[in-house]
């Protein structure tokens, strides 16, 4: 056994001055990672700060679009996602499915229902596990992460296998991103974990600029795959993807599917996205 202290935090400046104080404290968000791995002992935190009762950072907002002259594209909306939203509360939300269905479908499909009951988005943002779906959708949808300290945008903020740029003493208070003209998530899931051995996020703005951001394969966690942008670019469609060469360069083998095996899947998850 070893000790930890337990805080329940009312508001995120609280739940930030809390950490700060403690000598090695962790912010418990839905628990689905941190409290396995205390179990474990792979991490004995000295105090636990607990935000779930911190209603401020829960829920979903939606800004529409100003309407200027006439609109080619669909998309455009302002949307603003607290870090404590469960998985479930995305999945199941009757506004943001209207204007951004994909993000509603990859929280759908995370994990099993306990951990879509629990586990946030902020929670997942900040682990940055190399097979979770969200860090795919926010590079791709060239999301901004918001802290108590400042906002950092997502192709800033991902730094590799469990890696983020937030500091010791940070907390994430909500993600948002501009609803995408187009966009799809392929995902191809452990059948045990139901992670992503290789889930890929197509997404084309308002603007016209088009991210692909590839999750579970890469072995320095979640990137941007830079020919089938440039192949999406000139071409939306299945089509444009066959000619791609996707290296199996960079990828990760293990257990569950060496690197080969990934790339193939990098490609074929590219065209489930777009179909
Ligand atoms: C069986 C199982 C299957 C899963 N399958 C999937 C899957 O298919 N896809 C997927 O993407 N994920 C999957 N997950 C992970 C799941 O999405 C978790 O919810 C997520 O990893 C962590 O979220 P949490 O809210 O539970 O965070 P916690 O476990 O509470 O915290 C995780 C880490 O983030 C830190 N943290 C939490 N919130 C904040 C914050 N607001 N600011 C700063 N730091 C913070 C904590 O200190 C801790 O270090 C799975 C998990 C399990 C257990």
């Amino acid at each position: 056994m070893y000790e930890t202290n337990f805080h329940k935090a009312s508001t995120a400046q609280d739940a930030a001055a809390l950490l700060a104080k403690s000598d090695d404290g962790k912010i418990l968000a839905g628990g689905q990672t941190l409290i396995p791995t205390m179990k474990q002992r792979l991490a004995a935190p000295s105090d636990l700060i607990d935000l779930s009762q911190v209603s401020a950072l829960r829920g979903i907002t939606i800004t529409k679009r100003k309407k200027m002259g006439i609109m080619k594209a669909e998309g455009g909306e302002t949307i603003t996602i607290g870090a404590m939203t469960t998985h479930s509360e995305v999945a199941g939300d009757a506004e943001l499915v209207k204007v951004c269905p994909v993000i509603c479908q990859l929280a759908g499909n995370i994990g099993d229902p306990a951990v879509r009951h629990r586990g946030t988005i902020g929670g997942s943002v900040a682990n940055n596990d190399p097979a979770a779906d969200y860090p795919a959708a926010l590079l791709a949808l060239g999301a901004t992460i918001h802290t108590n300290a400042r906002e950092i945008a997502a192709a800033d903020y991902f730094k590799g296998m469990f890696a983020t740029a937030l500091t010791d003493d940070e907390i994430i208070t909500a993600v948002s991103f501009q609803a995408p003209a187009v966009a799809g998530y392929g995902k191809f899931p452990n059948p045990a974990s139901r992670y992503a051995m290789a889930g890929v996020f197509v997404a084309k703005s308002v603007e016209g600029d088009v991210r692909v951001a590839v999750t579970g394969a890469g072995d320095n966690g979640v990137y941007r795959h830079a020919g089938l942008e440039a192949a999406l670019s000139a071409d939306w469609s299945a089509a444009s993807v066959e000619a791609v060469e996707v290296s199996a360069d960079g990828l990760m083998s293990d257990l569950h599917g060496n690197a080969a095996y990934r790339a193939n899947l990098i490609k074929v998850m590219t065209k489930r996205a777009l179909a």
